[in-house]
């Protein structure tokens, strides 16, 4: 495989406060791929990146989401991602691409845009390219997470996961144990909460019975639990004390840790308060689950979907003041 280099690079943008890198560019008619690179590891890069060059599965809590755009997803080719990819972790010094940092492993989390249980197809190449990459960006093992909402169930990605030997953990972003208000709050989902759960559990026998894959799991993941649940706290959406019963019989009946991931309010949705209660309740009904809470880095620059960058998305219905918004963002945050 070459580097091709179809991509518009349209910039480069960081958060100052946690060194945070987001490098946004144009596959051809506005077809945007956003990867940002954190810097919340000492030992690995991690890239945050997406699937697909827009998303419009709906998600009620998503910043990219918009009901007045009439654009379809489509799914990133291997070669654009690459390009993309290595372009995101190098900056170009007299010709030649220099990574950005020395960190000895890479962990390629796809939770950017899109769903990649419906790109399976890119996961695959990624992985049947990592020698390629090894050998260009110079790192001694890369690793792979995803985050689904769960279009689909995760039967095929089992099967590949377990065929491929692929060292990947997988994140389920839950959001509510009720399934009516999950279908309100996640529309294209298509299965049950339990279903959701079973899948998840079977996921991690599987993987867990895979010693090829375990052995790669050290490097990148603190335990050896290959599944999460991600869950966004709302106010008055999914923050009940009803709700957090339901999760906590949930949680002891399937044992799957679960993380809270600080919202980024959006429209009339607001952050709830309630994060301790929920941990204490969960920690305190739930013996020995991991518990966790989150913010993730780069809130500067955007750290949910489309949210900052909109403007690449979305600049066909954006209002003056949403342009004029962008447009200070860019000045404050562009480097390249
Ligand atoms: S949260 Fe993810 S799956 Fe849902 S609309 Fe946004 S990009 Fe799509």
């Amino acid at each position: 495989m070459e580097i091709t280099n179809n991509l518009e690079n349209l910039g480069v943008f960081k958060d100052f406060s946690d060194g945070t890198l987001k490098t946004v560019f144009d596959a051809g008619g506005k077809q945007i791929i956003e990867v940002a690179l954190l810097m919340n590891k000492d030992t690995m890069d991690v890239v945050c990146v997406p699937t697909h060059h827009f998303c419009n599965l709906g998600c009620k809590m998503c910043h990219l989401t918009n009901k007045g755009l009439n654009k379809q997803m489509k799914a990133i080719s291997t070669k654009n991602f690459i390009e993309a990819l290595i372009k995101s972790v190098t900056k170009q010094v007299n010709d030649s691409n220099i990574r950005r940092t020395d960190k000895k492993n890479l962990l390629i989390s796809f939770m950017g845009v899109g769903e990649p249980l419906l790109n399976l197809k890119l996961i695959e190449e990624v992985h049947n390219n990592e020698q390629y990459l090894k050998n260009v960006l110079g790192y001694k093992e890369i690793g792979y997470a995803i985050s689904t909402m769960m279009p689909t169930d995760v039967s095929k990605l089992i099967g590949l996961v377990n065929r491929l030997n692929i060292p990947l953990k997988l994140h389920f972003s839950l959001h509510t144990p009720i399934d009516q208000d999950r279908k309100n709050l996640i529309p294209s989902t298509k299965v049950s909460v339990e279903e959701a759960l079973i899948g998840l559990v079977n996921f991690r026998s599987i993987v867990q019975d895979n010693s090829k894959i375990m052995e790669k799991y050290v490097y990148f993941h603190r335990t050896n639990d290959p599944i999460e649940i991600h869950y966004t706290l709302m106010e008055n959406v999914n923050d009940s004390e009803n709700t957090l019963k339901i999760m906590c019989e949930l949680l002891k009946k399937y044992r799957v840790p679960i993380k809270f991931i600080r919202f980024n309010p959006l429209n009339n949705l607001h952050i709830s308060l309630k994060e301790d209660l929920w941990v204490s309740t969960i920690k305190n009904n739930v013996e020995g689950l991991r518990v966790k809470t989150y913010s993730p880095p780069g809130r500067e620059i955007g750290s949910s979907c489309g949210e900052f960058t909109k403007h690449y998305y979305h600049e066909e219905i954006e209002t003056p003041e949403q342009l004029k918004e962008f447009k200070e963002w860019k000045k404050k945050h562009q480097i390249s």
